[in-house]
């Protein structure tokens, strides 16, 4: 049996770089510094925040919102959950957020798809399915910005984690997106658009998910029917399988992600101007945001 190397208890988690083994309580406490340790070095939430909790129900999502909670008893938090309207899935993943909100304490807001465009997911992609997660995400962004801006929060957490980061690295190379990976800019949008903060950017899916177990924070969920249509869901297992053989490839991506966007820095890093959607008063760059640019494209399709 392996034992923590700082108190000689039972371990639950072996630091794939490090070596390092640690029982739960260690283990625990070296998260959630990791954590304390993110947040403080990008001044994710400053004193007086109101943060906006992005919580699907998922594991990513239940851990950041508890270990929030957790790290800054003074810091007001507001849960927000999206609900795409997908059958089968998103009704138990709202059941599990609304009991870890009771637990915690902790305001809870529900927007619906439903209640952004008049449409569930389903509706919208009846002709469409391989375009699921774009569409979703898309209009995901455009729901917490709404329910966040209702809420008067003036920070949106999500809980994507090292994995997630890295993925979207990669995503965009491969998708030949670099307006994307280039992007690193600041808006005039003001108040209507509300900064993003990512507190487990630093921590591992893997670290994640043992942290949610630890505690007793997880119950099994089902999978969105939508995922087989997701090329992050290929991306996610070459990737694993990468970090598996070489630790600590996806930190390598994100760092150097980072770095280029400091190396790219002022060209990429102006002001951008920022008008209003003419459609939804949302701000875009553009005559209509991408919001609504998409429900056009789908409407177009019938
Ligand atoms: Fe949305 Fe795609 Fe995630 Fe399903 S897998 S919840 S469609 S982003």
């Amino acid at each position: 049996m392996a034992v923590c190397d700082r108190c000689g208890k039972r371990a639950v988690w072996r630091d794939t770089e490090s070596g390092e083994a640690l029982c739960g309580e260690h283990f625990s406490a070296w998260y959630e510094h990791l954590v304390a340790e993110t947040v403080c070095r990008y001044g994710m939430i400053p004193a007086g925040s109101r943060v906006a909790v992005g919580l699907s129900g998922g594991k990513d999502s239940t851990v950041l919102l508890s270990v929030l909670v957790k790290l800054y008893p003074d810091t007001e938090f507001v849960a927000v959950t999206v609900d795409e309207g997908i059958a089968d899935y998103r009704d138990e993943t709202i059941r599990a957020a609304e009991t870890l909100v009771k637990r915690l304490g902790v305001e809870h807001r529900i927007l619906s798809f439903a209640d952004v465009c008049g449409k569930t997911l389903d509706e919208l992609l009846a002709a469409a399915p391989e375009r699921a997660c774009s569409v979703c995400g898309t209009l995901r962004r455009r729901a917490l910005n709404l329910a966040a801006r209702e809420a008067e929060a003036d920070r949106i957490a999500t809980g994507h984690c090292m994995d997630d980061e890295a993925q979207s690295v990669l995503m965009n190379y491969l998708r030949g997106d670099i307006t994307r990976v280039a992007e690193n800019y600041k808006t005039n949008a003001g108040d209507l658009f509300i900064p993003r903060i990512k507190p487990l950017c630093r921590c591992t899916e893997r670290a994640t998910v043992a942290y949610g177990m630890v505690n007793h924070l997880l119950t099994s969920l089902p999978e969105c029917p939508y995922t087989r249509y997701a090329l992050r869901a290929g991306v996610r297992s070459e990737l694993g399988l990468l970090e598996y053989t070489y630790p600590g490839t996806m930190l390598a991506i994100v760092e150097g992600q980072e770095e280029l966007l400091a190396k790219l820095g002022p060209a990429v890093g102006e002001v951008r101007r920022m008008g209003v959607c003419e459609r939804c008063g949302e701000p875009t760059e553009n005559r209509l945001c991408a919001a609504c640019t998409l429900l056009a494209k789908l409407e177009e399709r019938g």
